[in-house]
């Protein structure tokens, strides 16, 4: 078909996630082809660098034969098998396996979502679940962060806390409650790490106090702040909120939908930190995006309690394509590709250039602030470097820099306060990486030059 066909039937019938209607009408949709290693190409025939892994989840890069391979032997055999009624599959099984031994060793036990969204929806229910089984139904209240993403289901959305989230969708609920994020550029003590991991604490403690103990269940934190404009905290921070965690008696909840899989070097970010949650949640780079998959993982203590807590009722929590298999054989194959396949290796190798290119670009009359860890960084933009001003929302300055990038066949995320983040595939090279940063030093010049942008400095 034709791509004006597709986009006017697109603009007709198709819902798309996270845009607002009426502008998505307007502008129509870009097509997506095709996809090899590190570049996507769209319908008009555009090779483009894709600096964002798709949606932060492609860290294998696209193409990867023997991830086909895996797909199409598994359903050729099976292509579903239910987990209800003690049914099972063999793919499932193993990468349970394989991940509990790749994860903190706190985490024994793993439940299979469709992605991010159900897996912190799951992790939430499984909680609300632990603390009426331990005879502490009061202890329901959720602490997360200010710009934490935590998905779009209807409890997730409430401990995301950006704005566009909840706008007209009745969250956050009277039992979610947000701490601000330790964001080092904006942090009112700068950027000294001790002050920042030590603001995060006694914010927390203060928090939990002002609710009661008792009432609170669980803190819920990505290790890196992705969706709310890649926020890096300093060393130590994840240890610390882990360890006040504990001392206040609450769940210490990490969701590596995005950090985990390598992104950040180590397969997961809590082994960087040496942190043993009590649940986890993950998705995205599971499956590289292959095929959608998430995944809670939790402790033997909450498993226990939840085990033990009725003993003639089933656990009345499911999805028909819990475990699917076909998911299962690829991620076993995705976390092949990431050990013996080299892929972690070479993230680790590159990722110092990644980080070096976007710390040169702190040089550009717009950049205020250049934060990386491993393949995920971001740059953001400012009126001014001095006072850190950010640009006037009403120019409108993320979408248009998205459509100059993308004629320049670059794709990242342009966030809405002028945050631009990256999350090249762990595959990249070094010479895709002078491109990336061509391009990026290009599309940044050409920002520069905008008049209304100039008028703003
Ligand atoms: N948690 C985090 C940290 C995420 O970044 C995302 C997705 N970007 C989610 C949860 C939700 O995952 P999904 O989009 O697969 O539902």
């Amino acid at each position: 078909m034709q791509n004006t066909a597709l986009v006017a039937l697109d603009r007709s019938h198709l819902i798309h996630p996270v845009v607002n209607f009426r502008a998505h009408e307007k502008r129509g949709v870009t097509i997506l082809e095709s996809g090899h290693g590190a570049y996507l190409r769209d319908k008009q025939g555009n090779e483009l660098l894709d600096a964002f892994s798709g949606l932060w989840c492609v860290n294998t890069g696209y193409g990867q034969e023997s991830i086909i391979r895996a797909a199409t032997e598994q359903m050729t055999r099976l292509p579903y098998a239910t987990g209800y009624f003690h049914f099972g599959s063999e793919p499932a099984i193993r990468l349970a396996a394989q991940m509990i031994e790749l994860t903190p060793a706190s985490l024994q036990h793993i439940y299979f979502t469709l992605g991010g969204s159900d897996a912190i929806d799951t992790a939430i229910r499984y909680i609300i679940h632990h603390s009426n089984s331990l005879g502490l139904p009061q202890k329901k209240h959720f602490i997360s962060l200010e710009r934490g993403y935590h998905g779009s289901s209807l409890m997730g959305s409430g401990l995301t806390a950006i704005p566009s989230f909840h706008l007209n969708f009745d969250v956050p609920t009277a039992n979610q409650h947000y701490i601000a994020s330790p964001y080092p550029y904006r942090n009112p003590v700068g950027h000294d790490a001790g002050a920042v991991i030590q603001g995060s604490t006694d914010a927390l403690r203060a928090k939990v106090q002002q609710l009661g103990a008792d009432n609170v269940a669980a803190f819920f934190c990505e290790p890196i702040q992705g969706s709310g404009g890649v926020i890096v905290p300093p060393a130590g921070w994840l240890k610390a909120m882990s360890r006040t965690c504990r001392e206040l008696g609450i769940l210490f909840v990490v969701d590596e939908v995005i950090t985990g899989f390598g992104r950040t070097g180590p397969l997961f970010a809590c082994e960087a930190e040496g942190v043993e949650p009590d649940l986890m949640t993950v998705a995205k780079g599971l499956t590289a995006g292959y095929a959608p998959m998430g995944a809670v993982l939790m402790s033997d203590a909450v498993y226990n309690v939840i085990a033990d807590s009725s003993p003639d009722s089933p656990v009345g929590h499911g999805q028909t394509y819990s475990a699917h298999p076909v998911s299962a054989a690829i991620g076993l194959e995705a976390l092949r590709l990431y050990h013996e396949g080299g892929l972690l290796a070479n993230g680790q190798a590159v990722a110092p250039h990644f980080e070096q290119g976007l710390r040169d670009l702190m040089q550009h009359p717009l950049v205020g602030d250049a934060r990386s860890k491993g393949l995920l960084g971001a740059l953001e933009l400012v009126a001014d470097k001095a006072s850190k001003r950010r640009f006037d929302p009403s120019l409108k300055l993320s979408e248009r820099i998205a459509e100059i990038a993308y004629r320049h066949k670059l794709i990242f995320r342009a966030f809405g306060d002028n945050a631009l983040g990256f999350a090249p595939a762990l595959c990249y090279t070094d010479a895709e990486l002078n491109l990336l940063f061509e391009r990026l030093k290009a599309i940044l010049d050409e920002v520069l030059g905008l008049p209304d942008v100039r008028r703003s400095l």
